[in-house]
Formats: C-alpha cells, structure tokens, sequence
C-alpha cells in the first residue's frame, strides 16, 4: 500500500524566525494520521530537524556527486548530516531555472538514495504541453528516464501551469494521468510498483484538498504556498488522513 503522504516545499522562503510554523505543525501532526514532510531552505534544515519530531524533514535540491568541487551545492549526504531524510528533485523550477534534464534528475536520485534519502521526484507538463495535448506522452517520458533503479521513491505529478497560479487540473484530468504514473511504475518495478506513492502538486490548498485526495491514485500532495502557514498545511494534512 502506499503511505499517505502531505510534502511542503517552502522554497527560497523563511528565515529562523518562521519556524514556530515548524514547530506548530511538527506538534499536531502527532494526532494526525499520514506522513508530514517538510521541506525548508537548506539554512533552516538543521534547527527545523531538531524541533520535527514525527514532523520529517526535506531538503529542496542536492548534488549528484557524493562531494568535490562544486560551489554553493549541498550534497546529499551533508543534508543527511543535517537531519534530512528526503529530498525535493526535478521541481519544474529546477528544470526550467537550471536547465536540469531527465537523466540529471536521475543521477540525483540514485546519490540520493546511496546516501539515505528518499527522493521526491517530480514530474509535469507546461500549459502548451497540455493545450496541444501531448501531457501523457511528456510526463511518461520524463517518467521513464528520471526514474532511479530502486523503488524507494515518491513521485509528484506537478503540471507546471498549475504551481503558485490557482488553477488545478480536472478530476478527470488527474485521474488520468495519476492511473498512467501507476501503470508505468508497474511497468519498470513490477509489484513494488503499488507501494509508492504518487503525490498531486500545483495550487493544492484546503479548500480543495479533500477532492483532490478523493481520487484514485492521489496518495498525497507537494504543496507549496500552502505548506509555508501551519493553519494552511494542517487542514490539508487533516483531509489527508480522513480520505
Ligand atoms: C510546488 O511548488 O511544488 C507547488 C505545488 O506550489 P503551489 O502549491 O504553491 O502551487
């Protein structure tokens, strides 16, 4: 079965000062039943690991070599060092801002795997990807190669015209492409396939969060905006654990 997963990703915001938000969600995530990840800028990963309690902690990004000369990129192992015990990879912000590709995305994960950490692999089409009807194709294809050999991963389906504008897919639309993830993940790591879950992201917030996770094969969420407020992210995790 794969677990319930609510994931935030905070991204370049938040200083030391937002993590009574931490703090608030890591404290009533104990009474409430799925996995809580949250994913705060590299600075804040240290001190938010120690007030986490069930609360577990991401970072955004890591390097694909196990260490060298590499300015301003942290490692998978030194966000291991510092608490972490999943990573955010292939965010269409990464992608598009730092032109990662498919294979990159997988040699990441496969560092990060190597070094104890359960990658969040993203995936998703742009809004001239969906329009000319080509999103399954895309999203499979960037599936098929982003991937690492091992199945201990979570993939978030994040079309990218829906991320930080309001808009979400369809049901019908999400439904359709969270079935296609499942059966490709069938495909490349057979029953394992089953277990891992598939997480929606773009513009999940409460108010919609409980249709969302009503769907077949929606095991969780990536949320962004709504990940950064404890009385924003509690009531997602909260439609979480009810679905
Ligand atoms: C994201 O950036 O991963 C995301 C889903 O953002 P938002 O929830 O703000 O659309």
């Amino acid at each position: 079965m794969p677990q319930k997963i609510a994931a935030g990703n905070w991204k370049m915001n938040g200083t030391r000062s937002s993590l009574s938000e931490i703090q608030a969600i890591a404290e009533a995530a104990q009474d409430i039943d799925c996995t809580a990840i949250l994913c705060p800028p590299a600075p804040l990963i240290h001190s938010a690991a120690g007030l986490a309690g069930p609360l577990a902690i991401g970072g955004q990004n890591c390097h694909h070599a196990k260490s060298g000369a590499f300015t301003g990129d942290i490692s998978a192992e030194q966000l291991v060092d510092c608490g972490a015990s999943y990573v955010i990879l292939g965010h269409s912000e990464r992608r598009e801002g730092y032109g990662e590709s498919d294979t990159l995305v997988r040699d990441k994960a496969q560092e990060a795997l190597r070094s104890g950490l359960t990658p969040i692999i993203c995936l998703g089409e742009s809004r001239d990807q969906r329009t000319a009807g080509q999103a399954l194709d895309i999203v499979l294809a960037q599936l098929s190669v982003s991937v690492p050999d091992d199945a201990q991963i979570i993939i978030a389906y994040e079309p990218v015209w829906a991320i930080g504008t309001g808009l979400v897919p369809s049901v019908a639309e999400i439904t359709e492409m969270h079935d296609a993830l499942r059966a490709q993940l069938h495909a490349i790591y057979g029953a394992s396939g089953q277990d891992i879950s598939i997480l929606y992201g773009g513009s999940v917030k409460p108010s919609n969060a409980q249709e969302i996770f009503a769907i077949p094969n929606v095991n969780g969420a990536l949320v962004g905006g709504a990940s950064l407020k404890a009385e924003d992210f509690l009531p997602i995790m909260r439609s979480l654990a009810e679905s």
